[in-house]
């Protein structure tokens, strides 16, 4: 079958791999329908994130089942559904608390699409069909009425971006909430989210000059603001919940320095520095809190999915371009925030 394949920074290229099998009773095989690109996809493509090829490519998809195991009852071939980036088995202690990044029952960091991250090569999503562990666990249906196109990207981003707004939502009743972004989707979505849960305020930050996501963000409602020197700028103000999607130290000090008394900041972004400067003593004195994981993608997508089922949510309005695998190689550094590739070969 086709497989994309992540060679290094600025190539991609289509190999022929021999089509994944059933190999357990709890496994499915997955068509891939739509594939979204995820910000990381394109900080590998670009170099600005050095992980080593050659790897299986794209991890954010939603797709068919074409075959089950016969231990499989809770979906079957034909069903649609989002297939989490990261795998996870529902059953050990961690995934049991929810805690679906870390799941017992397999290599630690399982995911598809970026081998070099846990050592093991589970596939890509820009793939003719992807192997399904645990699948009446990992496989979220999709609601009626919602295509793969729409929560394509539940598999990661979305479900990202909502963890780090909705769950503190009703602690904050009007809540005014910052998100710090790069340009890319995960900031808009934060945005989205913070909006349509009612945010009283909302303001969409970026370091540098400003983007096209600048923008859309404004398009959506929120205040908008460019800074070109973070560590120039005391804060932004003060936000009940303030979101560090900027991949920047700086703007993650920045995050802090906005968010108020006894605020809660979650940083998405990923630092490959362990020696990252934090404003300890001002979190210490306001009451801070503050996360940062890998977001726990099937946990959360339940929740992620019936946002959008309602119609309160509309990661749609993030993807700046629609492309098809076929063009894949070509178009995965477009600048846009969001790209969503489409299966062109069913
Ligand atoms: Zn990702
Ligand atoms: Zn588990």
């Amino acid at each position: 079958m086709r497989q994309l394949t992540f060679i290094g920074p600025g190539k991609l290229e289509w190999w022929d791999v021999p089509a994944p099998q059933i190999r357990a009773g709890t496994d499915a095989i997955v068509r891939p329908i739509a594939v979204a690109r995820c910000d990381l996809d394109y900080a590998m493509v670009t170099g600005a994130a050095p992980l080593p090829g050659p790897f299986a490519f794209g991890h954010e998809c939603a797709g068919e089942i074409v075959e089950v195991g016969d231990a499989v009852t809770n979906v079957k071939p034909g069903d649609k559904v989002v297939v989490p980036f990261q795998i996870s088995c529902g059953a050990c202690d961690h995934c049991l608390r929810g805690w679906t990044n870390a799941c017992l029952s397999v290599t630690r960091g399982a995911v598809y699409g970026m081998k070099p991250i846990c050592g093991e090569e589970f596939g890509g999503a820009l793939s003719e069909f992807i192997h399904v562990p645990f699948a009446d666990h990992m496989l979220v249906p999709l609601p009626d009425g919602v295509s793969p196109q729409v929560l394509a990207g539940g598999s990661d981003n979305i479900a990202d971006a909502w963890r780090t707004v909705a769950p503190y939502m009703e602690q904050y009743p009007n809540a005014s909430v910052l998100v710090l972004g790069s340009g890319r989707g995960i900031g808009l979505y934060a945005v989205q989210v913070a909006l349509a849960r009612g945010a009283a305020r909302v303001l969409y930050a970026e370091i540098g000059s400003g983007s096209e996501a600048m923008r859309m963000a404004k398009e959506m409602g929120a205040e908008v603001q460019h800074v070109p020197v973070p560590k120039d700028v005391k804060s932004l103000g003060s936000f009940n919940i303030t979101v560090d999607s900027s991949g920047d130290v700086e703007g993650l000090n920045l995050a802090i320095r906005s968010t108020g008394v006894c605020g809660t900041c979650t940083s998405n972004s990923v630092y490959f520095d362990n020696a990252v400067p934090f404003p300890m003593m001002r979190m210490y004195t306001k009451g801070i809190s503050f996360h940062t994981s890998r977001v726990h993608a099937r946990a959360v997508l339940p929740d992620v999915i019936h946002d959008v089922a309602c119609g309160h949510f509309h990661p749609e309005q993030v993807t700046t371009l629609e492309a098809s695998f076929s063009d894949a190689a070509e178009v995965m550094d477009d600048p846009g925030p969001k790209v969503v590739f489409t299966n062109d070969w069913v």
